[in-house]
């Protein structure tokens, strides 16, 4: 049992789950979530998905009633002040300045800002330019798409190629541009990330590859798009999907590591700060599960499952803390996991292939993904990652159950 006022800043999934996990954990004090966007806490990965597949009209309130997370009993409440940014806090005073010129004090606070969709910084018209990161930006990309003749995507990661998948299912014609030799290399390595890279080209998504941005063509909107091999692409409207920032600037002048993320400890307690906690895409902390080595080195991870794992663990820290009792006692070693829907094919993923050094191809031919793949990832003879292409969900447990235990011991 711990009082006091908790304040969570970001109204996401990392928010919701904080606030749950903080009564889950015993909190019985008020809780107060602040969030920047102007809707109740909603689910993103349909934004690249359904959202922009969805044939409908482009209302953002009826886009947001589908994809919105439901209220537990247990944050019923939990007051949300949507629509309000917090813009800089001092934690020593444990006080939060809002953008409305308002103060919020805390006893306990959990840091669940997230990040935000980066742009490319290149001349030329900025109309006709879209990320996809909020609801907002899914809602104003429907919008354009139904003037837009030619896309061009920046990008071939997740957010990238499932964009250019979506758009490519609505009956637009998409490029994909990248500066990587093939789709998803840094996450999947250079062998799968060609294997999908083939399987969009063969239903008629263009890649082109080991190439820049250089500038936008148009006037008064996007036209073209100029890559840094001298050739231009015809767009009329253009996706950046170049990977993402952390919104952490509202804690700067606290001390803190901040240089990717917010750095916390194994407890998700933010280091140099007090009675504060971090949770999700922001935070920054290392995993035993990949090892003494790997799983010392504190790591953002950017996966729908994580806001959840990191808000139980840190909701469970900061009610100990607020209670001045022990915390947890056992090592935070969760498994990440994501998923990806690319067309016809249902990308899953446990732990993290991107720390691979070496893959292996279990089951399966990557000529043939749509059929089914299994492909697993090693550092140093250790499993770090599994990637499960098109395979049934009943198998699905058997694969993630392979990281019950720290990499370290296989
Ligand atoms: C298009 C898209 C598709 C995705 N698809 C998948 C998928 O298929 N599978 C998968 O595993 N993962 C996917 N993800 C990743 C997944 O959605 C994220 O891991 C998850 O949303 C992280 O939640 P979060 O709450 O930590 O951060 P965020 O979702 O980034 O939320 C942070 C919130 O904090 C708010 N905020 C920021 N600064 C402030 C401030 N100063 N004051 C108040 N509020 C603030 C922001 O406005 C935002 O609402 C996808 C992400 C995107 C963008």
């Amino acid at each position: 049992m711990s009082t006091g006022h908790v304040v969570v800043v970001g109204g996401s999934l990392g928010g919701l789950r904080a606030a749950e996990q903080l009564r889950a954990a015993g909190h019985d004090g008020p809780v107060t979530v602040v969030g920047e966007e102007p809707w109740l806490p909603y689910n993103r990965p349909p934004l690249s998905k359904e959202v922009l597949a969805d044939p409908g009209d482009h209302d953002p309130a009826r886009l947001h009633a589908g994809i919105a997370f439901r209220r537990r009993a247990s944050v019923e409440d939990v007051e949300f002040r949507v629509g309000r940014r917090v813009v800089s806090a001092d934690l020593a005073r444990r006080a939060l300045a809002l953008d409305d010129g308002t103060a919020l004090t805390y006893d306990g606070l959990v840091v669940a800002t997230g990040l935000r969709a980066r742009r490319l910084a290149v001349p030329g018209p900025t109309e006709g330019r879209h990320v996809v990161r909020t609801l907002d930006d899914a809602c104003a990309l429907r919008a354009a798409i139904a003037d837009a003749s030619q896309v061009v995507v920046v990008g071939a990661g997740f957010v990238g190629c499932e964009t250019a998948a979506s758009l490519h299912t609505l009956g637009l014609p998409v490029t994909v541009v990248h500066p990587e030799a093939v789709a998803f290399e840094p996450a999947l390595g250079r062998e799968v990330g060609a294997a999908i890279q083939r399987h969009l080209e063969a239903a008629g998504i263009t890649f082109v590859s080991g190439v820049g941005v250089a500038a936008y063509a148009g006037v008064g909107a996007v036209a073209g798009v100029l890559l840094d091999d001298g050739r231009t692409l015809e767009a009329s409207l253009v996706v950046e999907a170049v990977g993402s920032a952390c919104n952490t600037e509202w804690l700067e002048g606290n001390g803190l590591d901040l240089s990717d993320g917010v750095l916390t400890d194994n407890d998700l307690r933010v280091v140099g700060a007090q009675r504060v906690v971090a949770v999700g895409d922001v935070s920054r902390f290392p995993n035993p599960l990949f090892g003494p080595d790997l799983g010392a080195r504190p790591r953002r991870v950017e996966h729908w499952s994580m806001p959840t794992d990191t808000a139980k663990r840190a909701a469970a820290t900061l009610v100990a803390d607020l209670a001045g009792t022990p915390g947890p006692d056992t090592p935070f070693a969760p498994t990440p996991s994501f998923w990806s829907d690319l067309l016809d094919l249902r990308l899953q993923a446990y732990g993290s292939p991107a720390l691979g050094s070496e893959l292996r191809l279990e089951e399966g031919d990557l000529a043939r993904l749509g059929d089914g793949a299994v492909v697993t990832y090693h550092h140093d003879g250790a499993l770090v990652g599994v990637l499960a292409v098109n395979i049934p969900p009943a198998r699905l447990r058997a694969l993630r159950d392979r990281f019950a235990a720290p990499v370290a011991v296989h």
